[in-house]
């Protein structure tokens, strides 16, 4: 993997994310700060967090530890749910900064679709975009409704919608809206949180010469989508980064879509308790 602008997709405001980074759900802040060092060492240039995930220190740590200048790598965070409305989540914020160990994130997101909050939250990252401590900002699990909302009542379009995006739940309709909106989707869950003993997966990472894992990521490119798979594994960090050297069919990229079954690993945006 090499960090060069045809690895980068350009998101409505200019600014270039890159398609591939290291997803730290799960990840303890010690393990964080190691895993994002040697994820950096080995070619990744974006890192996606969260408050929620109790390891954006460990990730300041792991970025500073790797020696990278902080503007070559593209940084992540989300604004967690009990933090929603106008004044908690600029509050949130600043502590995400603190605890980052940075003045500017690249991409700040609200991380749910909070009823009855996630407008006002809205609001506070337009302030914290406007002044210019986040290169861009977005939304997470938003389905077409809630961007509908946000879109009658705010000044800026989120410049990207981070869902759960598979090939078992291919999120046709909402990447539609999307695409005709400028709105950059990402891929949380890519990899089905591991579950890809797929027998078409299987077929097509032999005919390639690639992983089932190496075929899902670049299936999600292909499609235009950001993806940030999750490991802790050294050998799999090289792996799930060494997706930029082969290509797939227009046949295989529609068979791969083709075993969408609508099916989530995670909680259904428009029913969810947390
Ligand atoms: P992924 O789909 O990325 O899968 C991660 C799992 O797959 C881990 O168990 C990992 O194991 C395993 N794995 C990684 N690489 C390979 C490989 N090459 N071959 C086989 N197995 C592999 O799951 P996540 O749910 O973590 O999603 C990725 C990221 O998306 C998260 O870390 C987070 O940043 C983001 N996310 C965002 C959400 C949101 O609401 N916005 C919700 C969920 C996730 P191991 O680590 O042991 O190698």
């Amino acid at each position: 993997m090499t960090a060069n602008d045809t690895n980068n997709v350009i998101l409505q405001n200019g600014v270039q994310m890159p398609y591939l980074g290291l997803g730290v759900w799960k990840v303890t802040d010690e393990v964080a700060e190691n895993t994002v060092r040697q994820a950096i060492e080995v070619g990744y240039r974006a890192i996606d967090t969260a408050t929620a995930y109790g390891n954006e220190a460990g990730v300041g740590r792991g970025i500073t530890a790797s020696g990278i200048d902080r503007d070559q790598i593209f940084v992540t965070t989300k604004i967690w749910n009990g933090h929603q409305g106008y004044h908690e989540a600029l509050a949130a914020f600043d502590d995400s900064r603190t605890k980052l160990n940075m003045d500017v994130v690249d991409l700040l997101l609200v991380h749910w679709p909070v009823k009855g909050k996630y407008t006002e939250t809205w609001r506070a990252l337009e302030e914290i975009y406007t002044k210019g401590y986040a290169r861009a900002i977005g939304v997470s699990n938003f389905q077409i409704h809630h961007l509908e909302d946000i879109a009658t009542k705010s000044e800026i379009t989120p410049m990207v919608n981070q869902v759960e995006f598979h090939p078992l739940l291919t999120q046709e309709p909402l990447r539609q809206y999307c695409s005709m909106h400028n709105i950059k989707v990402t891929a949380w869950s890519p990899l089905m949180q591991g579950n890809l003993d797929i027998p078409l997966l299987q077929e097509l990472a032999a005919k390639h010469n690639k992983s089932a894992a190496q075929i899902v990521l670049r299936w999600d490119i292909q499609n235009g989508v950001i993806t940030i798979p999750k490991t802790t594994t050294p050998a799999r960090l090289v792996e799930n980064a060494n997706v930029f050297d082969f290509e797939l069919t227009n046949d295989e990229m529609t068979q791969i879509s083709a075993l969408n079954e609508n099916k989530r690993f995670g909680p259904d945006p428009d029913n969810f308790n947390f």
